[in-house]
């Protein structure tokens, strides 16, 4: 590929971030090193002041985890026009502090939607505000109520999205908010980990950073935690926050980056069969007299579909569903389960099925569960590349 030029978001997922290791070695090898020699004292100085490229300290970025960061960036600014840099982190939610800590300060505010992550909202409403950082709530998919709420308060400085969100799939739209935060001065940051940048492209909507939690569909076989901080302002990236990251030590590893290349080369053709099995599964579960409702954007009964289906390539692989017989109803259902794994998480090979209600919300109050759709009977779905067929049949089964 050395001097082609790429045409495809596939062949940047193969491609993508990688260069000729010195080795010769086909794939960039576990540079398991922590720190690296200098031939003089001079490239030692030259080094440090940034004046020569190189590694000094596993810490601060190794050549694996350059080939991963470089792969991510190539694939979020993809036929965007656009350029972005990224920082490996230990796990999303270390991607996720990274941001917020070096770029807010005290007396900021977030604006946010109510549907974040379980650990995201622990972040911005428990650890923030005790540095004096605090979070707006306000539901973005108003933009009335946005702008409001952005006019009103000249301290919201980041507008902090997650589209698609937990668990009922809803989206927000990223380029009329991105419109909105620019309108007041604000930063956008976007969590793409539901989407992957397969499906969705938050810079080319207008967001100023992405997040992800490269465990999910970026690795793809759930065999390492990770994160990923993107940024398409390149100085500040380089500047206050890799410092910030490289000083907390927020870093990734050689191995769990290794794994996270070879994931991302398949991203394109596991999203694709992800996706239509999920279309498949979303239209077996909506015809089943024993479901409820359906929570998918990719059916036009979803509330968000027309959202989902203007920034999106496709509605995406997670969806929920509701049971008949509430809690109990739930619970029964999750232990008939025969192929599908009962587990939280998302974005690995097999289909992974959890149940809020008694897994990762059973300490929050039913009325406060209720506001925002998670229901007692309400089951999470991760749908896999394994044959539909065989997900539909194991589903039918627990539903009867
Ligand atoms: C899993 C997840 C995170 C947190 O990522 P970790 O890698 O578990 O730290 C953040 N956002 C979303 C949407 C997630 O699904």
């Amino acid at each position: 590929m050395k001097n082609q030029k790429l045409s495809g978001w596939g062949s940047v997922a193969v491609h993508g971030g990688h260069k000729k290791d010195p080795s010769y070695a086909h794939l960039t090898p576990l540079y398991a090193s922590s720190t690296y020699v200098f031939d003089s004292a001079e490239q030692g100085m030259r080094r440090f002041t940034g004046q020569e490229e190189g590694y000094i300290y596993a810490r601060w970025g190794n050549p694996t985890i350059t080939e991963a960061e470089q792969k991510i960036a190539a694939l979020e600014t993809f036929g965007t026009g656009k350029e972005a840099t990224t920082i490996l982190h230990s796990s999303g939610m270390a991607a996720i502090t990274t941001l917020m800590m070096s770029t807010l300060s005290q007396g900021d505010k977030i604006l946010s939607h109510f549907s974040l992550y379980g650990g995201t909202d622990e972040l911005v409403h428990r650890i923030l505000p005790r540095f004096g950082v605090s979070a707006t709530i306000v539901d973005l998919r108003d933009l009335e109520k946005a702008e409001d709420a952005l006019r009103a308060d000249k301290q919201i400085k980041m507008v902090y999205l997650e589209t698609p969100a937990n668990p009922t799939i809803q989206c927000v739209d990223i380029a009329a908010l991105s419109a909105l935060a620019k309108k007041y001065n604000c930063i956008v940051a976007c969590d793409n980990t539901f989407a992957t940048p397969y499906l969705q492209q938050p810079f080319a909507l207008g967001a100023d950073f992405i997040v992800h939690s490269t465990t999910k569909f970026l690795n793809g076989h759930g065999t390492a935690i990770g994160g990923a901080l993107v940024g398409a302002d390149i100085e500040r990236m380089r500047g206050p926050i890799f410092k910030f990251h490289k000083t907390t030590g927020a870093n990734s590893n050689a191995f769990d980056a290794f794994l996270l290349v070879q994931g991302m080369k398949t991203l394109e053709v596991r999203m694709d069969r992800h996706c239509t099995n999920a279309e498949r599964v979303a239209q077996f579960l909506s015809t089943n007299k024993n479901v409820v409702k359906v929570n998918y954007t990719g059916l036009p009964q979803h509330p968000d579909f027309a959202i989902a289906a203007k920034q999106m390539r496709h509605a995406g692989a997670l969806l929920s569903f509701e049971v008949k017989g509430g809690l109990q109803g739930g619970i029964n259902f999750m232990n008939k389960l025969n192929l599908c794994t009962r587990a939280v998480s998302l974005g690995t090979c097999d289909t992974l099925l959890s149940h809020p209600a008694s897994m990762t919300h059973f300490s929050v109050p039913k009325e406060e569960k209720e506001k925002y759709g998670i229901t007692e009977g309400l089951i999470r779905m991760h749908v896999g590349i394994e044959t539909v067929d065989d997900i539909i049949t194991d589903l039918e089964q627990a539903l009867q």
